[in-house]
């Protein structure tokens, strides 16, 4: 079967499996002990992990907190912050296409007392810089947060110039880097205002279950505290407790490793592979299709379709043994999309549209599959 969900996970890499395994096995040691060589192996293969995972974002391997996934870390953060200094300043800024993990955590903070403003998009899912700074303006917020890139159309906001005013106004800036890792060039070591990042590994052809909150040292006049989710044995800067999972971070930390040595490689293989399959669909489809993405400003390899009258439910399941396809987010597949509807589809183009996901894994002739539908 020809996968294209990888926005939804990605397949582990051999090598990914193969760095693991010690760590299921022999080397099952609690880093967090002391003494002996079974604690010390598991102790250093993680802080080599997070050396390489460091090295993909660009930051320092102590700003790394490892957590279960970007779920967590996008609640993490974002309550972590609200919790710590909600006395001070109770206003938060996202956008209306963000993950559920930070949509569901802002509501939750709403019924707490937080005023949250949902930022509208244009018709590729970007924010309006001019009104996000007039929001600032107004109504000074704590944290600003803004997804990297969109998990159902690849488009990326401009977060070089939303960290730049959040450092202007001196406000917290977060961003969900799930989608981009690997992808887009994720150096966040000059990205002055930005003092907040989440991500999962399988995302990345790493594990599932694992994951990593960025939290940057102290910058300007902003202490970057948080109030932890989990409290306990005080592990990750006594930011998430608990005994850490060695072998998942390890496969993170191989992932990481193989996403920054191939990187250069593996976005010119994806541009291609998405410009091939953007052809074999016009070809094919002809006026019938509508590209709901642009083809610049967003995440090679992400590429999300219209297919006027056809019922995108139905055709997703009539592939369903040949192609793995979905209608956007895999968690939310029940509900009309909140990212497609923020961009301005009505019911028709919510019933038509499928997202495309391609990896480095897909070969080029398996999308020839399309030619023959
Ligand atoms: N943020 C974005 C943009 C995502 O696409 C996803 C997963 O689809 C998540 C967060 C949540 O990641 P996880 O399910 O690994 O916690």
């Amino acid at each position: 079967m020809l996968y294209l969900d990888n926005s939804a996970t990605t397949q582990m890499l051999p090598e990914v499996k193969d760095s693991m395994l010690p760590y299921l096995l022999e080397e099952f040691g609690n880093p967090s002990s002391k003494y002996y060589s079974l604690a010390t192996n598991a102790k250093n293969a993680v802080n080599e992990a997070r050396e390489h995972i460091a090295k993909l974002i660009g930051c320092d391997s102590d700003e790394i907190i490892f957590t279960s996934g970007a779920t967590e870390s996008n609640n993490m953060i974002i309550k972590g912050i609200a919790d710590y200094y909600g006395e001070h300043n109770q206003h938060i800024i996202t956008s209306k296409v963000e993950h559920p993990s930070v949509l569901e955590t802002c509501h939750y903070l709403e019924k707490k007392g937080f005023t949250v403003t949902y930022l509208d998009v244009d018709s590729y899912g970007r924010i309006y810089l001019d009104k996000l700074k007039e929001i600032m303006l107004q109504s000074p917020p704590l944290l600003v947060s803004i997804m990297w890139g969109n998990n159902e159309i690849g488009s990326l906001q401009p977060i070089e110039e939303i960290a730049k005013l959040c450092a202007e106004q001196n406000v917290f800036f977060h961003t969900d880097a799930t989608q981009v890792m690997g992808k887009v060039f994720t150096d966040i070591s000059t990205i002055e205002g930005l003092h907040f990042l989440s991500c999962s590994a399988h995302k990345f052809h790493g594990p599932k279950g694992i994951g990593v909150a960025v939290i940057k040292k102290d910058r300007n006049n902003l202490k970057t505290k948080i109030t932890p989710l989990l409290h306990g044995g005080g592990q990750e800067n006594d930011y998430r407790s608990g005994t850490l999972p060695v072998h998942n971070i390890v496969g993170m930390g191989k992932a990481a490793q193989l996403a920054f040595a191939n990187f250069d490689q593996n976005v010119e293989y994806l541009l291609d592979l998405e410009n091939h399959l953007r052809m074999i669909l016009k070809a094919k489809f002809g006026d019938v299709i509508v590209f709901n993405s642009d083809e610049t400003k967003k995440i090679p390899g992400i590429i999300s379709v219209q297919f006027k009258g056809i019922n995108n439910e139905m055709l997703i399941k009539n592939l369903a043994g040949v192609v793995a396809l979905s209608t956007g987010s895999a968690c939310s597949s029940s509900k009309p999309s909140h990212v497609l509807q923020a961009i301005g589809l009505h019911a028709d183009g919510l019933r038509s549209t499928i997202r495309f996901s391609l990896s480095s894994l897909v070969k080029k002739e398996e999308l020839d599959i399309f030619k023959q539908l």
